[in-house]
């Protein structure tokens, strides 16, 4: 038997394995478009495109945000500019954090922009961008109360004074981020943008210009307009998620990740059959058991087995037996003539993980409950092992 390549390249990866990711690139814009109004016209836009774009696909979702008007793009690591930069992305990218001082080389080479929150950092970075005759833009990361990365509020001077003789460096933002903007204490928050606003004001009386001022995330965007300063980091609300249930008075989102699947088999059980690895879960009634190809490999947790559903045909059923590595199990009740007409389900039926089918909806948020985390680590934990189709 002989294969063509580009018939064989031409089996699109849905057809390879029958689960994949959906994004709504329209509800990426209005996500963006919200924001923007929000903030307006003379405050900048940095897009957090990190983790994959939260596991939205970062070069699809820094394309779109830059034709929205995005004026910079927010990464994690190296790799994930580098992945830009290949794709022909040519915006401003900042690193959120400071990366090890030996990916220094690739930073200059492809323009990318550092967090730093060292001395022995700024140094090393402007002498190598330097001997290459470029300069050495920063955004100074700034400790008020996150604790995690960034000077001291109260030894920024030092350090600018430390590191300001080298001419190739230079200060292009100075920034810091929030611990509790998303919660209902509003002290801590209170506290750190006090800090911050004295800093940038210092910073200007002793003739540091702190170039771009920036600190909102998502949460402060919306419910802290005060925080805006020159420029906001807008992350999950873009991909149309909350921070949490309190930001969901302050705008309007629309989700923009959907997860589906089709039956790869399926089964009639009797009475106290079982069903997947231990046996724990046993069927009650005569039952319709239908495998999926999603498993806790592909970023849904073990933890929710049994505390979800799968949307067929508009309708919720629930899912049964522990969650494997690569496929899961639902389940429906044969018991009525409805179920047996109407939810005859068959190899190759379409369902839906996460998104809505009519009146049935199943959210990123109700995942995240099942699942005992986080709607943030639910949606950047769906793997590259399922395809993402843009619609
Ligand atoms: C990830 C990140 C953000 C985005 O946070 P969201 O809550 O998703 O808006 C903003 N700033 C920094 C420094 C980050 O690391």
């Amino acid at each position: 038997m002989k294969f063509r390549n580009t018939k064989l390249e031409g089996i699109e990866t849905v057809n390879r394995r029958w689960s994949w990711l959906q994004v709504d690139l329209d509800a990426i814009r209005h996500n963006i478009n919200v924001t923007k109004s929000k903030i307006g016209p003379n405050c900048k836009l940095l897009v957090i495109v990190k983790a994959d774009a939260y596991g939205h696909g970062a070069v699809q979702i820094a394309k779109t945000a830059i034709n929205c008007g995005a004026a910079y793009l927010g990464v994690a690591t190296v790799d994930e500019a580098m992945e830009l930069r290949d794709a022909k992305i040519k915006g401003n990218i900042l690193i959120l954090s400071q990366p090890p001082v030996e990916s220094i080389p690739l930073l200059v080479k492809h323009d990318i922009m550092p967090a730093i929150h060292t001395t022995e950092f700024a140094i090393q970075y402007a002498e190598a961008a330097d001997q290459a005759g470029k300069s050495a833009p920063y955004h100074l990361a700034v400790n008020t109360g996150m604790n995690r990365v960034g000077v001291r509020h109260n030894d920024v001077l030092d350090f600018l004074k430390s590191v300001s003789f080298h001419r190739a460096l230079k200060l292009e933002g100075t920034f810091t981020h929030f611990a509790t903007a998303d919660i209902a204490d509003e002290m801590t928050f209170k506290k750190q943008m006090s800090l911050f606003t004295q800093l940038i004001d210092s910073m200007k009386i002793n003739d540091y210009d702190p170039g771009i001022v920036h600190a909102a995330n998502s949460a402060a965007i919306f419910r802290y307009p005060e925080s805006h300063f020159n420029m906001v980091r807008l992350g999950v609300c873009m991909y149309g998620y909350y921070p949490s249930d309190l930001i969901k008075q302050y705008v309007e989102l629309k989700p923009s990740m959907s997860v589906h699947a089709r039956i790869v088999d399926e089964r009639i059980l009797g009475i106290g059959e079982g069903v997947s690895y231990g046996h724990k879960y046993r069927a009650r009634s005569s039952a319709k058991i239908c495998t999926i190809p999603i498993g806790y490999a592909d970023g849904l947790h073990r933890e929710a087995t049994g505390k979800i559903g799968v949307i067929y045909k508009g309708k919720i059923f629930p899912q049964v037996g522990s969650i494997c590595m690569d496929m899961c199990m639902f389940e429906i009740d044969m018991n009525s003539a409805i179920a047996q007409t109407n939810y005859n389900a068959q190899i190759g039926d379409e369902i839906i993980l996460v998104g809505r089918d009519g009146d049935a909806e199943i959210t990123v948020d109700d995942l995240a409950k099942a699942s005992g985390t986080i709607n943030y680590e639910i949606i950047c934990s769906f793997s590259r092992r399922m395809p993402v189709l843009y619609v």
